[in-house]
């Protein structure tokens, strides 16, 4: 998946997404699923598109970050999971290779490099893979 596709999956409507993955959204704010809550203490702003819990301290930074928290799902899945339900197609290229740097740890299957480094960083976007700064 490139930047643009991560871009259009960032801008979704975080209110829908919420109702989306079962949760009901009025007034902008909805019960929080990360704790036993019985007052709609989550809130989202539509502005930013993020959600924030006053309760727990829940809070991400969009659409694709609920997605992984709510499901449980890593980084990636939570993208195929927002795009299947968009009918999006994204491009898949992720694939299992090393990073240059593999003393740091090297690449995961889902292509995230988990080294920090910006040269990794750069090399991995031009493979293909998604760039940590890309991540949410
Ligand atoms: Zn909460």
């Amino acid at each position: 998946m490139d930047k643009i596709e991560l871009q259009k999956l960032r801008d979704l409507p975080i209110e829908g997404v919420a109702e989306r993955l079962g949760l009901t959204v009025s007034h902008h704010k909805c019960l929080c699923p990360f704790h036993q809550d019985h007052h709609a203490s989550m809130s989202f702003s539509v502005k930013r598109n993020t959600y924030r819990c006053f309760v727990c301290g829940a809070s991400g930074g969009g659409p694709i970050d609920l997605v992984m928290r709510y499901l449980n799902k890593d980084f990636v899945d939570a993208c195929r999971w927002l795009a299947d339900e968009h009918n999006m197609i994204l491009t898949e290229n992720v694939k299992i290779e090393k990073c240059n740097n593999v003393a740091q740890g090297g690449l995961s299957v889902a292509g995230r490099c988990r080294c920090l480094t910006k040269d990794s960083n750069t090399s991995i976007e031009k493979e293909g893979y998604i760039p940590y700064s890309l991540q949410a």
